[in-house]
Order: structure tokens, then C-alpha cells, then sequence
């Protein structure tokens, strides 16, 4: 492994005055070992690190820069924004312009209120579908990550599942009673749970194509079950889109599958790289939320003008030149010369794949669910990854993360990627 003094030292000052050193989990590197990387700067594909070294930077912020770093749409934008006040306390038509913006690219989505954060987003949906239909329980799935509300924290997945707390202390037991924790893509255990309860059930929360266990695609059926069972019921399906909304089609997962949920959580890319989080659905549903109607929700800085400005020029660029396709063919070029890679070095793995999202699973068991996401072998993911980024690749610090490519990629970038992952999967030979 490189040694990089500047970030060593910069992690031993951060970790006096910030818990971990760093404000949020996933950034610690706790599934691979080492320090973090201290960032200095970023442009178009890359990070540059405090020790002067670049990256190809397949984090892309965890999802919200799709577009690359400073695309030059969205730098003026947030420029021009910034020179008109930061924040007003009153509304602004930036809001309904995004607005607008969400609702045109995803029609199960008539209206959506803006906040902060995807935390806040499924944590407001949760709200919003228990006030509407006057129900407590909410249906979650081992493995997938909503942010960290404190009624969605079991069995949670990303840096909770990383980090091994799948109930973080601090979560009285009360908050959870009412969340139940069922197997991804299993259509027998939904069924069953729905029997029993259905008439109590408020909403289901899901990533429609999961990226907290690592990239995991849902089964045709069980989507289609989920969708049979919350419409017999009359339970709200929430489709949790904060990492697949605008990544995977400009309508997110729900354009891709050709599904039609009640509520949809949104976050990362519509914030174009600053705080965002949105969540929408039917108008007669989401006029249940205040000041239409009695469901409470609030925010000092939501529909910031500047976060606004940064979303409608990422939103306007994604829509004016659609890039999926080309990402789909970027990441089916790195899917099968890494697959290659590994079969060569004889190492058992896992590819996941959908568009632009990839993990790269140390398993010879497909993944389906967060049993099988867990038979990886996450030695093997950390000395990979290390390997990858003393090669100038910095792939998320975790087995259990999607990686992401972005518009500022070419066909040259992807084999380089394919090149060193070639040479590093041959430590395992
Ligand atoms: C990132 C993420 C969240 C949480 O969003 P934050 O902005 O980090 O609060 C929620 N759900 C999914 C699917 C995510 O990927």
C-alpha cells in the first residue's frame, strides 16, 4: 500500500474534533482498512488527493455526480445563484422549476416536496404514507439502506451493514416496533407478511434496484407481487430512488422496469452535488402533506435557491443529452473485461451490473439478497481495492457499495480500469 503522509496526518487531526475523523461512516475505509483520502480537489472524472495523486473516481459522491465534477452547466449555475442570495426563508421559483422538472421525467410522480437530504426524504415518506392511510407498520428489506431514520435502522444496509450495526444504539426499541425486516426478491415471505397483516400495513419501503448490498437487481416477480400485494391491501409501495433516480434512466429505476409506485424518495442527483432530497407521488396523496393538508414536514433550507440551481442545470443536461446509453455500453465494456479478469486469475466473483451501477462480489454464490451478499469475501474485496487505488482507481471503500460510472468517462478510462484490475487480481493467483 502507497503511504500518503498529507492525508495520514490530515485523518490524525480530523479524528480530535470529529467523531471517526470523518462526518459520515462510509467515508472511514472501516471495510478495507487504512486511512482515508483527503481530498483537495475534483474535476470531471477525477479526485486529486492532499498528496497530489489522481483518481478515477468511481464514487462519484456516493451517487450525485453523474455529470462528473464542475460540469461547466452546473458551476455557472450555482455562480449565477449564489450572486442572488443563499437562502430567503421564502419561496422562490427555482423550487418550482425542479418541480416541474421531476414531475415531467417521472410520471407516477404528480407533485414533491423538497428537503434536505434522502434521510429526510424517506424518513418524510414514511410519515406521509402512514398519515394517509392511518396504518403503523412498515414492510423494509434486509440489506437495503433508506438513510438513518431511526424507524428504517434495522437490517440496514451500506456503511450500517460495513461498520456491522445492523440496530445502532441510540434506537429505542419503540422506534422499530413497527418496522418489519423481510428477505429481498423472497415473493413467499412478502406474501405471508401481507396475510397476516395486511390490513395494518401503511407502505413498503425498497430500492427498486438495490446499491447499499452492493448492486443487487430485483427478480421481475417479486416486483410484480409487491406491487399485486400493496395495491389488494391498500398499502402505499415506496420506491426508495435516491440513488437509482436519474442514474439508471432519466425516470429512474421505476422508467427502466416500467413500474408505477405510490411514492417516490429522490435525493443524490437531483441536488446536482449539493444538499437535496425530494419525495412525490399522486397529487391526492401528497396533498395530505402541510400546508395542503395535516401530515407535518418542514425545512429552514429546503428548496435552497442554490441547491435548486445546481439540480435544474443537472436535470436540464441529463434531459438535453441523455447519457444512458452510452453509460450502459461504458459499463457493459468494464462488466465483461473485468469478468475476464477475474475468471484469468481464477478468482470466484460475482458481477452485478444495471446501466451504470456495478459491484464487483469476492463470491462464487449469485447474489440475490443480503444472505448472499454476506458469503463475499471481504479480505479479498479490501486488498483489491487497495491495489486499485495505488493504481490511481478509487472504488467505494466497501463490498457492500455500488460503484457508478459518469459522463466524463471514455472507452479509454474503462480499459485502463480493466488493465489494473487485471494486475491486481493477480495478487490472488
Ligand atoms: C444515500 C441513500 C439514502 C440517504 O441519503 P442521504 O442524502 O445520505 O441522507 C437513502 N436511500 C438510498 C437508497 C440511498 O442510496
Amino acid at each position: 500500500m502507497s503511504t500518503r503522509p498529507q492525508s495520514s496526518a490530515a485523518f490524525e487531526r480530523a479524528r480530535k474534533v470529529i467523531p471517526g475523523g470523518v462526518n459520515s461512516p462510509a467515508r472511514a475505509f472501516g471495510g478495507v482498512g487504512g486511512t482515508p483520502l483527503f481530498i483537495a480537489r475534483a474535476d470531471g472524472p477525477y479526485l486529486f488527493d492532499i498528496d497530489h495523486k489522481r483518481y478515477l473516481d468511481f464514487i462519484g459522491s456516493w451517487g450525485p455526480m453523474i455529470l462528473g465534477h464542475c460540469h461547466p452547466a452546473v458551476v455557472d449555475a450555482v455562480m449565477a445563484a449564489v450572486r442572488n442570495g443563499s437562502s430567503y426563508g421564502a419561496p422562490c421559483e427555482l423550487e418550482t422549476e425542479l418541480a416541474e422538472r421531476v414531475v415531467e421525467a417521472v410520471p407516477s410522480v404528480e407533485m414533491v416536496r423538497f428537503v434536505s437530504s434522502g434521510t429526510e426524504a424517506t424518513m418524510s415518506a414514511i410519515r406521509l404514507a402512514r398519515g394517509y392511510t392511518g396504518r403503523d407498520l412498515i414492510i423494509k428489506f434486509a440489506g437495503c439502506y433508506h438513510g438513518h431514520v431511526d424507524s428504517l435502522l434495522v437490517s440496514a444496509g451500506s456503511s450500517a451493514l460495513t461498520h456491522g450495526v445492523p440496530n445502532s444504539p441510540g434506537v429505542p426499541k419503540g422506534c422499530t416496533d413497527d418496522t418489519l425486516v423481510l428477505k429481498y426478491n423472497d415473493c413467499a415471505g412478502l406474501a405471508e407478511v401481507f396475510r397476516a397483516k395486511g390490513d395494518k400495513i401503511a407502505g413498503v419501503i425498497i430500492e427498486p434496484v438495490v446499491g447499499n448490498m452492493g448492486l443487487v437487481p430485483p427478480t421481475s416477480e417479486f416486483r410484480k407481487e409487491l406491487r399485486r400485494l400493496t395495491q389488494q391491501y391498500g398499502a402505499l409501495l415506496i420506491y426508495d430512488e435516491v440513488m437509482t433516480g436519474f442514474r439508471l434512466a432519466y425516470g429512474g429505476a421505476q422508467e427502466l422496469l416500467g413500474d408505477s409506485p405510490d411514492i417516490t424518495a429522490f435525493g443524490k442527483i437531483i441536488g446536482g452535488g449539493y444538499p437535496v432530497g425530494a419525495y412525490g407521488g399522486r397529487a391526492e396523496v401528497m396533498k395530505k402533506i402541510m400546508p395542503a393538508g395535516p401530515v407535518f414536514q418542514a425545512g429552514t433550507l429546503s428548496g435552497n435557491p442554490v441547491a435548486m440551481a445546481a439540480g435544474i442545470a443537472t436535470l436540464k443536461e441529463l434531459k438535453a443529452n441523455p447519457p444512458y446509453r452510452q453509460l450502459d455500453a461504458l459499463g457493459a465494456r468494464l462488466e465483461a473485461g473485468l469478468r475476464t479478469a477475474a475468471t484469468d486469475a481464477g478468482v470466484p466473483h460475482q458481477i452485478n451490473r444495471i446501466g451504470n451501477m456495478w459491484t464487483l462480489f469476492f463470491t462464487a454464490t449469485p447474489v440475490t439478497d443480503f444472505d448472499t451478499a454476506k458469503t463475499s469475501d471481504t479480505k479479498r474485496f479490501a486488498r483489491f481495492f487497495w491495489e486499485m487505488m495505488d493504481r490511481g482507481f478509487y472504488l467505494p471503500c466497501s463490498q457492500f457499495e455500488a460503484a457508478f460510472l459518469c459522463t466524463q468517462m471514455t472507452e479509454a478510462h474503462i480499459d485502463q480500469t480493466i488493465v489494473a484490475a487485471r494486475e491486481a487480481l493477480k495478487v490472488f493467483a
